[in-house]
């Protein structure tokens, strides 16, 4: 970790979860706990929760959990230490400076390398468009593309040569080791080859992170090479889910809203044309992680898509990503353009602006092109654009929000309003009830984890263990009754047993705190399931006696797993044997004993 647990802590217990998280959800209490729309996923009714006593969340929808720290990671796209920064700010706590571990300093100076490299070969590009064997890039910036020399020393336009190694010997000859290099993105090696340049022939688009740095780099071949456009592979500094192009520049233009193009030259004609809020994901789709990251900066979202049929496929497909993450966004109209490249030079920034002001919203955008598909006239057509319609509508949780657009679309294309009205009520009460919100949606799956797989024997065990757990977290004392019978080493799924063994650990001095047990876990996975522990509900338990047997059962499974695991583990030592002996005759002892813990 970048900080001591100490200060980390500190953060931590600073900024309570609650206060934090309802910046960005609402958030209504519910006995313990507080209940809203889970920003991780797209839902209608809220499972998402959050515990003020133990200052963590989980989501029953998604899965996401954690502590302050997960949730402004996952929110606001921060790595680790960013989010401690961040609410260390907010509470006006002094970092002090960081401290790094010989590991970390070392993946740290990697990382540095790797930068200083992106910038090396920055400048080295930069330098040959310039001179004599870069023409070809040169001209084609300035005669077929018409860029200011302005706009090419902004985006750092540069050209790779010709040569199949150009790159490689260059930064061999500034002193660094083939092995960066290779990390570096920037050569292929192959055992029959060597070392080959990644882009030859190209005219080189520098890829900059939000903070001017470059990361990576876009090449677009000259002549009719293929692939037309190539970009790096993702580098221990280049996350492409993650980055969008342009939005160091984008993001600093002081206009609440950002543009989003389909390219570098898309965004580099916009900016030359004043639209310093240009940018564009890499790729034609957003990512999850993307469209939180603009969010960041600001909510106005436009598009300005190709208007072929490639580019009105991204839009829809990122209309619904925006709205996922709680973006609405408005189209513009580029026609009869194909671009917004090819608009501003036949019609200028001004015409663009009013086109920018015309911009059509998202949700009437699909509508529209959804009424192409079936054009009006044909009863069964009508019926089906209706029954369609109806079906996105659903996809408005807000009342409010969805009544509005209901009465949009129905006043636009003549639909009786009450019919609609009835209709979607209908179809969001069917989806609800098949649990079903946008099935077809890959992108949201991914986010579902694959929790719904059959549960093998495996399962049984841990699902054992984390209802064990689950049960001292919701009463930690009762630890102190059954610390006789079961013990950490029990635990034989790992990430469960080092819970265990923390919590167990706090109880004994009196000190459970479970939002400081998710900290000690750096991965976010981990964090989520820790979460999940802390949150589950443990069933339908009535009376004392059924929760008693309850618990017993519990245990017997867990010391029956662990007994068998530890027999299996040391088969040939005789202590072991011994042991195993003792420890079945203890679980049989307390399989015949009556527990009274309520
Ligand atoms: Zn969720």
């Amino acid at each position: 970790m970048y900080y001591s647990e100490e200060i980390i802590e500190e953060v931590r217990s600073r900024n309570d979860i609650v206060d934090i998280i309802s910046g960005y959800v609402a958030l209504k209490k519910q006995g313990n706990n507080y209940f809203g729309i889970c920003p991780f996923h797209n839902e209608k009714s809220p499972s998402f929760s959050v515990n003020r006593r133990g200052q963590f969340f989980h989501c029953f929808g998604c899965g996401k959990g954690g502590n302050v720290f997960t949730f402004v990671c996952e929110y606001e796209n921060f790595s680790f230490p960013e989010a401690v920064k961040f609410l260390a700010d907010r509470s006006g706590i002094a970092l002090p400076e960081v401290e790094m571990t010989p590991e970390m300093k070392k993946h740290a100076g990697e990382k540095q390398k790797l930068m200083e490299i992106q910038k090396e070969a920055a400048t080295f590009y930069y330098y040959q468009l310039r001179n004599g064997s870069g023409s070809t890039g040169l001209e084609y910036f300035k005669n077929d593309r018409k860029l200011s020399d302005e706009t090419m020393k902004k985006f750092g336009l540069g050209y790779s040569l010709k040569y199949t190694d150009a790159m490689y010997r260059y930064l061999k000859e500034k002193g660094y080791e083939d092995e960066l290099i290779q990390k570096s993105g920037l050569c292929d090696y192959s055992e029959k080859y060597g070392f080959n340049d990644k882009f030859i022939n190209r005219v080189m688009f520098p890829i900059f992170d939000i903070h001017d740095k470059v990361i990576a780099f876009g090449g677009r071949v000259m002549g009719d090479g293929k692939p037309k456009y190539l970009n790096s592979p993702e580098t221990p500094i280049f996350n492409k889910s993650r980055t969008v192009y342009g939005l160091n520049f984008a993001r600093t233009s002081r206009k609440d809203r950002i543009i989003m193009c389909e390219g570098y030259m898309d965004v580099i004609a916009m900016h030359q044309g004043g639209f310093t809020e240009a940018c564009a994901s890499l790729g034609t789709a957003f990512t999850y992680e993307q469209a939180n990251l603009i969010k960041r900066y600001s909510k106005n979202i436009y598009l300005a898509y190709d208007s072929d049929g490639a580019g009105t496929a991204a839009a829809l497909k990122n209309i619904k990503i925006l709205h996922e993450c709680g973006l609405g966004c408005r189209v513009i109209d580029l026609k009869p353009c194909k671009d917004p490249d090819e608009f501003l030079k036949t019609y200028g920034p001004e015409e663009f602006e009013k086109r920018i002001e015309n911009a059509i919203n998202g949700f009437m955008f699909e509508i529209g092109k959804l009424r192409e598909e079936y054009p009006p006239g044909n009863p069964d057509d009508e019926t089906n654009f209706q029954k369609e319609t109806a079906k996105k509508l659903c996809r408005y949780k807000d009342e409010l929000e969805r009544d509005n657009y209901l009465k949009a679309v129905c006043r636009e294309y003549g639909i009786q309003e009450k019919l609609m009205e009835d209709y979607v009520r209908k179809v969001s009460s069917a989806m609800e009830l098949k649990g079903d919100e946008d099935k077809d949606d890959t992108a949201v799956t991914g986010l579902k984890s694959g929790r719904k797989e059959a549960p093998s024997a495996d399962d049984a065990i841990k699902n054992a263990q984390r209802a064990f757990l689950t049960f001292i977290v919701e009463d930690p004392p009762l630890y102190l009754k059954l610390k006789d019978y079961i013990s950490v080493t029990d635990f034989t799924d790992p990430l469960y047993c080092k819970v265990a063994g923390i919590m167990f650990e706090e109880i004994e001095s009196d000190g459970f705190n479970p939002g400081a047990i998710i900290s000690s876990f750096p991965e976010t996975d981990d964090q989520r399931l820790v979460a999940e522990i802390f949150s589950t509900k443990v069933g339908n338990i009535e009376g004392d006696s059924q929760k008693n047997q309850t618990i017993k059962d519990l245990i017997i499974k867990i010391r029956d797993n662990a007994i068998s695991d530890y027999q299996l583990k040391n088969a040939t030592d005789g202590n072991a044997i011994m042991k195993t002996i003792k420890d079945r005759k203890a679980l049989d002892e307390f399989k015949h004993k009556e527990l009274n813990l309520y």
